[in-house]
């Protein structure tokens, strides 16, 4: 928990995030990501601006009327406006001027509490997982708050899968950044996204989500 903690403060910037109730995907990547993201469905506008302001967070909505109520206020924030995932997390670490996203165990937060994950050993957590999950990984990592029992398993190789995708949009973005600015201008024309690969593996596994 320390060296998780150190490792937070090591970073050179690491923003924290206020996500509202449509964009749940997000703010599960951005804990995975190791990043400090509140998520609260049940919310006014407004309280999420006092918090927002209070708290420091980057405000991030789907919600236009929300966005401009950010913008009057002078609240730090973002909207998304994209149904890609991959383009909405680039778009945010480009915001946030973070060129590189990396999928690193020692700061991933878990995905429903947002508690920075301890290090657990096989015996720890023996009697908890399956007797062939135990036998054949051996770096496990808990979330103190809800328990959930997190290891290195494939979807570790899908999450740095992810994380690439990421960052080559980014460089994308960062190689011309009319890009970056036309985004929010641009009209809904995509459909939504019903079915994402990685993020199915995520909800059905119980493993590093
Ligand atoms: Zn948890």
């Amino acid at each position: 928990m320390r060296n998780a903690e150190q490792k937070h403060k090591a970073r050179k910037y690491s923003p924290s995030f206020l996500v509202d109730a449509m964009l749940g995907n997000i703010a599960r990547k951005l804990r995975i990501f190791g990043y400090d993201t509140l998520y609260l469905k049940d919310t006014s506008d407004t309280s999420l601006l006092g918090i927002a302001m209070r708290e420091k967070r980057v405000l991030l909505t789907r919600d236009k009327e929300l966005f401009r109520r950010i913008i009057k206020d002078g609240v730090e924030g973002m909207l998304l406006e994209q149904y890609d995932e991959i383009g909405n997390i680039a778009y945010i670490m480009s915001k946030c001027k973070i060129p590189r996203l990396c999928f690193d165990t020692g700061v991933a937060r878990c995905s429903s509490c947002n508690i920075i994950l301890t290090i657990r050993r096989a015996i720890d957590v023996a009697g908890f997982l399956p007797v062939n999950i135990v036998k054949n990984n051996s770096n496990f990592f808990q979330c103190m708050n809800c328990g959930r029992i997190y290891w290195e398993g494939k979807h570790v190789t899908c999450l740095k899968l992810l994380a690439k995708r990421i960052n080559s949009r980014i460089e994308k973005y960062e190689a011309d950044p009319n890009v970056l600015n036309s985004i929010i201008l641009n009209k809904r024309l995509k459909s939504p996204q019903k079915h994402n690969p990685l993020l199915s593996q995520d909800e059905q596994n119980s493993s590093l989500r």
